[in-house]
């Protein structure tokens, strides 16, 4: 194993916030786009020279086992129990929900300019609210909006991103973090994020409801009455593609073409920016 892939685990380890955990297969698809150098991560985690800075307690296996630990299987438990995360019979409990994703680590709220930037945020996996969602009492100010937005952001951790040079000023003076977005296009607007050193995936990610932001989860067997109720759901799909659901608006999802345009699009993004 390489120095430069060891270090490259350890940095991605140090990311893992408190309360969450991540598995080994995860870091290696990360690091390789394949979760078969898991093993690999798995001696890079073990090799951990210090266990403060690296915790590397936070790396378990990918059915939710706590798996190794230098210091001892008993010792890791105990770790992350003082992190919140409950454990029964050496598993994580809720590891759903226990797991760390790349996409909670970026968190928007957007202004009312920037609902197409939304969308595709959400597309993108990031869990992004548009202003106009947020319930503003009606017949205030515009100000008062602003100032709804600003306080959402920074109760939430949420980054702003807004076309306003007023509000991202004061946004700013008020310490909420906020990026200014100057052009018109959603393409050219996913490019400024990536010119803040906002780290953004530009792959498309079935995790999050494109319309309305909540999590979309995978339609099972025996789930099929629920796709034939919408007509939108290209009969003859059913049972050959995979569906996901909105858990809150009941929307459907599938990787049509609209889907394949999307990728297209951001396929050209990532080139244009790899000539940069
Ligand atoms: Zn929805």
């Amino acid at each position: 194993m390489s120095e430069k892939f060891h270090a490259a685990v350890l940095n991605l380890v140090k990311q893992i916030p408190r309360g969450k955990v991540t598995t080994y297969g995860e870091i290696a698809r990360e690091l390789t786009g394949s979760v078969r150098a898991a093993r690999a991560v798995g001696r890079a985690v073990t090799k951990n020279p210090n266990h403060i800075i690296v915790p590397c307690h936070r790396v378990v296996r990918s059915d939710g086992d706590v798996g190794e630990y230098r210091l001892g299987v008993a010792t890791k438990i105990r770790l992350l129990r003082a992190e919140g995360i409950e454990i029964q019979d050496g598993k994580v409990v809720n590891f759903e929900q226990t797991l760390f994703k790349k996409e909670d680590t970026l968190r928007f709220v957007t202004d009312r300019m920037l609902g197409k930037l939304s969308t595709w945020l959400r597309i993108l996996g990031y869990d992004t609210v548009y202003a106009a969602d947020i319930a503003i009492k009606k017949g205030e100010e515009d100000e008062d909006e602003d100032n709804a937005i600003a306080t959402f952001a920074a109760c939430e951790a949420r980054i702003l991103l807004t076309r306003d040079k007023n509000l991202a000023a004061s946004a700013r003076k008020n310490g909420v973090p906020c990026v200014q977005i100057e052009t018109a296009g959603v393409m050219e607007q996913l490019k400024e994020l990536l010119t803040h050193n906002l780290n953004i995936n530009l792959e498309p990610v079935p995790v999050r409801c494109s319309e309305c932001n909540a999590r979309i989860r995978k339609v099972e067997a025996g789930e099929e009455a629920m796709l034939k109720e919408k007509s939108y759901v290209p009969m003859e799909m059913i049972g050959k593609r995979e569906f996901w659901v909105c858990e809150r608006c009941g929307r459907i999802y599938w990787e049509g073409s609209h889907w394949r345009n999307m990728r297209e699009q951001l396929r050209r993004l990532n080139e244009e920016l790899f000539e940069l």
